[in-house]
């Protein structure tokens, strides 16, 4: 079996799926979105992440650089080489993004089972996109049904239908984020067209697979309510679809990108208000719906 790239594995999260689970970060992403709350993840390679405000000036990376620094983070010379990251004691120099095997990654699945059991919970792919790393992902998932754990898959559609249909097929729970369904809105918002992700939706819905539906709520972007109704309306009819996850906006995604040394690409906004979730809401249970707010 082979190895992947993964920049986190989350335990005991009970988010992203049924009861307690553990959550695979895969490394790479075709998305571009401009609110992306894991930045750290949607490049394919390692990166160097710095927490200034944590350094408490021990000079231990001073001296480690390969290249001159430590550098900061974004820095071209940077090879995200982890070095300095590596004796710093106090976690402000973090490298996101490491090699694993499939073995590695399961030992850390497998040893909390219990919790699964006890929970009606599992293991959920995310990322990243983590069927960018399909025979990684395939062989995860083929490990995770031959031990009887439970598995979501965590998708942005945007992959080949072929790769999309044989991963899908192997997960119990494909959790499948849409981020709207205009076109123009969509390449600009994500910087792909929406067309193919929906395809690739209406092909899994057709073949019966169990999935969340899930929506960022972001205000001025993807909050139109006829946008909304276009989406609720088109998929309304299908039984595949047990669930709607609204997942409101929160900031973290612009603190990770000052820790990476890029800039954000949103103005700041905020959450959006209880009477925008209300509203959109009332939209997909108009349409039969079973509809949640957060993930
Ligand atoms: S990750 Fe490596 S190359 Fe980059 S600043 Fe740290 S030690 Fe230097
Ligand atoms: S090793 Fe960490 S705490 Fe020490 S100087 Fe470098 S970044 Fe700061």
């Amino acid at each position: 079996m082979g190895s992947g790239t993964i920049f986190n594995i989350q335990r005991y999260s009970t988010k992203d799926g049924p009861g307690i689970r553990t959550t695979v970060f895969f490394k790479g992403c075709p998305l571009d979105c401009l609110w992306c709350h894991n930045p750290e993840g949607q490049s394919h390679s390692a990166v160097l992440s710095a927490n200034t405000e944590r350094c408490i000036n021990c000079g231990r990376c001073v001296v480690l650089c390969p290249n001159g620094g430590p550098l900061p983070p974004g820095d071209e010379k940077c090879r995200a080489c982890g070095a300095c990251a590596d004796v710093c004691p106090v976690e402000a120099r973090v490298i996101f993004g490491r090699s694993m095997t499939v073995g590695e990654v399961m030992a850390d699945i497998v040893r909390d089972r219990i919790f699964y059991d006890q929970s009606g919970g599992g293991v959920t792919f995310s990322g990243g996109e983590p069927t960018a790393q399909p025979q990684f992902l395939d062989d995860l998932l083929t490990e995770c049904r031959r031990e009887s754990i439970n598995t979501a898959l965590d998708t942005c559609g945007c992959a080949e239908k072929s790769i999309l249909i044989d991963l899908a097929d192997k997960a119990d729970l494909i959790l499948y984020d849409l981020k709207g369904c205009g076109d123009a809105r969509h390449h600009f918002h994500t910087g792909v067209e929406s067309a193919p992700i929906l395809e690739n939706l209406d092909v899994l819905t057709r073949l019966h697979h169990y999935i969340w539906l899930r929506l960022p709520i972001v205000p001025g972007y993807t909050d139109d309510p006829a946008e909304m109704e276009a989406l609720a309306s088109r998929y309304s009819s299908l039984k595949s679809i047990k669930r709607v996850y609204l997942l409101p906006y929160h900031s973290m995604g612009g603190a990770k990108l000052k820790k990476l040394g890029k800039p954000s690409k949103l103005p700041n906004i905020s959450a959006p208000t209880s009477q925008i979730l209300d509203m959109l809401t009332e939209i997909w249970i108009r349409y039969g719906f079973d509809v949640r707010i957060g993930a």
